[in-house]
C-alpha cells in the first residue's frame, strides 16, 4: 500500500482518536483532524506545482508539522529529504544541490541555531531551490491558501498515479563511521517496516508513542510515525530536540505507553535527579537502538521504568531500517543480551566478510540481510550502492554479528571499530560491555590507536561516575587482569566528560580515533 492509502485507512476506523500531540507548540489532532491537516498541505503543495518525484527537503527539530509534511509529501509523491537539524549552512547547501531540493520546509530558529538566516545565506548560490516554507510563519500560511485552489479529485487523481515501489524519501545515515549517504527508499520499503516493527510491540489504537528521537532520522519517523499510525496510536512528541525531563513528563503527563530512544536517552533519563517523582505506570512498552544497547541500562529500563515489553531493534538506514527485533514474550535475557531475531519477511546470514562464505551458525561474521527493506539505492550514487547491496539483493550491513542456534542474534560490533592488535580480533563492545561493571565507570568508548610494536593498541575512553574520583590506568588494568585475555586489556586511558554525538544519539568513534591517535 501507499502511506496516502495506508493513513486513510486508520482515519476511517478511528477518527475520533487522537494521532498527534506536539507538546512544544500544544497542538492536538485527532486521526480525522489530522488527516484533513494533511490533505490540506497536500494540495497547497500541488498547488505551488510539486510534481511527483519532486525532492521536498525539511530541515527542522521535532514538532507537529514535521509530521505533516511526511505524509502529505508521500501524499503526493513527491520524494521528501530529510535534512539534519545539526547540520550547518555549508552542509545544507551540499545536501540542498546533492538530492536536487526545490521546495525547502525549515524551522526558524531553534535554541542557538538560527536556521533562517542559514537558508537565506545558501539561497542565493541555490538557482534550484524554487520556495522556502518557515514553520509556524506566514510563508507556510501562503501555501496553505494555494490549497484553496485545488480540489480533492485533483489530489485523488495524483494519488491514483502513485505505486507503492515510488521513491518517496531519501533518508540520510547517521555519519558515524564518515560522511552521511542518503538512502532512496520507497512506501512499500518503509510503511512495511513501520508496520511490522508495531506488529511486534503489540500496538493498537490505544498505544500512545513518546518519541524523543529525532524525526529526521529513521527512528523517528518509521519505527515511531510510520509504526504508531499504521496502528492507529497516537504520536507523542515531548520537544523540539532531546530533553531528559520533558520526555519524562511527557510520558506522566501524556499517559504513554510506550517510550522510544537510543541508550543515551535512557542513560539520561534514569541519571536525573528527581528521576523518582515521574508517574510512568502507564508505559508498557517501547524501543531502544541505534547502537549497542548495554545489558545493564536495558535492565534498569525494565525495573525502574515499567518496561517489561521493551524491544531492542537492530537496523540501518539503508534497510528501512529494522531487521531483527526482540519479541514481546521473550525472556530478560533474550530481551537484553540480543537484538532479538528476524522480522517476518526479512532474510539475515552472517558471511566471512573476506570470501563472502556463510560461517556456522554461533559463528561472528558480517551480517547480510535482505528482503522489501532494501533501499532502492544511495540517491544518485550507483557504485556506492553497488559496495553494500550485491547481485542477490542482499544488503552488506558493515557489522559483525553471530546467529545463535536458537535463531536470535547479538552484535558483535561495526567491522570498521574492530581492532587488530597484534594479529588478534579484538572487539570493542565486549571490553565496553566489560568496564560497564567497574564502579568508578559511568560510560565507555573502547577504540583502537595506531601503535608501532602492534599495528593497533587499545584505548579506553572513560567517563568517570565521579570526576574528582577517575579510575586510573593501574586500576583498569587490575581490574581486567583477572577476567580478559591479556591482549584485550586496554594499555591507554583517557579520562572524558562526554563522548562526540552524531544527533541521532551516537558515538561518532571515528573523532575519539583521530582525537587520540597521533603520538
Ligand atoms: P553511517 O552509515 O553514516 O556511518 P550509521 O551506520 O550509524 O552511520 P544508521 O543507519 O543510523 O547510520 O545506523 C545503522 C547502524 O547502527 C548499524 O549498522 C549498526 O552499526 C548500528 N545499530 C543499530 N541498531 C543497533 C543495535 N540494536 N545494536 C548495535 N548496533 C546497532
Ligand atoms: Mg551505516
Amino acid at each position: 500500500d501507499t502511506i496516502g492509502g495506508n493513513l486513510d485507512r486508520a482515519i476511517e476506523a478511528w477518527p475520533e482518536r487522537e494521532a498527534l500531540v506536539d507538546l512544544g507548540s500544544g497542538q492536538r489532532w485527532t486521526y480525522a483532524e489530522f488527516g484533513a491537516a494533511v490533505a490540506e498541505l497536500a494540495r497547497g503543495l500541488l498547488g505551488a506545482g510539486v510534481a511527483k518525484g519532486d525532492r521536498v527537503g525539511i530541515w527542522a527539530v521535532n514538532c507537529a508539522e514535521w509530521v505533516l509534511v511526511q505524509y502529505a509529501t508521500a501524499r503526493i509523491g513527491a520524494v521528501m529529504v530529510t535534512v539534519n537539524p545539526a547540520y550547518r549552512a555549508h552542509e545544507l547547501e551540499y545536501v540542498l544541490g546533492q538530492a536536487g531540493i526545490s521546495v525547502l520546509f525549515a524551522s526558524r530558529f531553534h535554541k542557538t541555531s538560527d536556521y533562517r538566516a542559514m537558508v537565506e545565506s545558501v539561497r542565493p548560490r541555490c538557482p534550484g531551490l524554487r520556495a522556502v516554507h518557515y514553520i509556524g510563519d506566514p510563508s507556510w500560511d501562503t501555501l496553505l491558501d494555494g490549497a484553496q485552489g485545488v480540489t480533492d479529485e485533483q489530489l485523488a487523481a495524483r494519488e491514483a498515479e502513485l505505486s507503492c515501489d515510488d521513491p518517496i524519501n531519501i533518508q540520510y545515515t547517521s555519519g558515524t563511521t564518515g560522511f552521511p549517504k542518503g538512502a532512496t527508499l520507497s512506501h512499500h520499503n518503509i510503511l512495511n517496516n513501520g508496520y511490522f516493527v508495531g506488529e511486534m510491540i503489540g500496538y493498537t489504537e490505544a498505544d500512545r508513542v513518546c518519541l524523543p528521537v529525532p524525526f529526521y532520522h529513521c527512528f523517528g519517523m518509521v519505527m515511531g510515525n510510520l509504526g504508531a499510525t499504521s496502528h492507529g496510536a497516537c504520536i507523542v512528541i515531548p520537544a523540539p530536540s532531546f530533553d531528559p525531563a520533558a520526555t519524562l513528563r511527557a510520558v506522566a503527563e501524556e499517559r504513554c505507553t510506550s517510550l522510544y530512544g537510543v541508550p543515551t536517552m535512557f542513560i539520561a533519563e534514569l541519571s536525573l535527579p528527581d528521576f523518582a517523582s515521574y508517574d510512568l505506570s502507564s508505559l508498557r512498552t517501547g524501543i531502544m537502538a541505534g547502537s549497542p544497547c548495554p545489558v545493564e541500562v536495558m535492565k534498569r529500563v525494565v525495573a525502574e521504568m515499567n518496561m517489561a515489553e521493551v524491544s531492542i531493534c537492530y537496523g540501518m538506514t539503508e534497510t528501512s531500517p529494522v531487521s531483527t527485533q526482540t519479541r514481546r514474550d521473550d525472556d530478560l535475557e533474550r530481551r537484553t543480551g540480543t537484538v532479538g531475531r528476524v522480522l517476518p519477511h526479512v532474510e539475515i546470514k552472517v558471511v566471512n566478510p573476506v570470501t563472502g562464505v556463510t560461517v556456522e551458525r554461533g559463528e561472528a561474521g558480517e551480517l547480510c540481510t535482505r528482503g522489501y527493506g532494501v533501499m532502492l539505492g544511495y540517491w544518485d550514487e550507483p557504485e556506492k550502492t553497488a559496495e553494500v547491496v550485491d547481485a542477490g539483493r542482499w544488503m552488506h550491513t558493515g557489522d559483525l554479528a553471530v546467529i545463535r542456534e536458537d535463531g536470535y542474534v547479538q552484535i558483535v560490533g561495526r567491522i570498521k571499530d574492530m581492532i587488530i592488535r597484534g594479529g588478534e580480533n579484538v572487539y570493542p563492545r565486549e571490553i565496553e560491555e566489560f568496564l560497564y561493571g567497574h564502579p568508578k565507570i559511568a560510560d565507555v568508548q573502547v577504540v583502537g590507536v595506531p601503535d608501532e610494536r602492534y599495528g593497533e593498541e587499545i584505548l579506553a575512553c572513560v567517563v568517570p561516575r565521579d570526576p574528582a574520583d577517575a579510575p586510573t590506568l593501574d586500576e583498569i588494568t587490575a581490574y581486567c587482569r583477572e577476567r580478559l585475555a591479556h591482549y584485550k586489556i586496554p594499555r591507554r586511558v583517557e579520562i572524558l566528560d562526554g563522548f562526540p554525538m552524531t544527533v541521532s544519539g551516537k558515538v561518532r568513534k571515528v573523532e575519539l580515533r583521530e582525537r587520540y591517535g597521533v603520538g
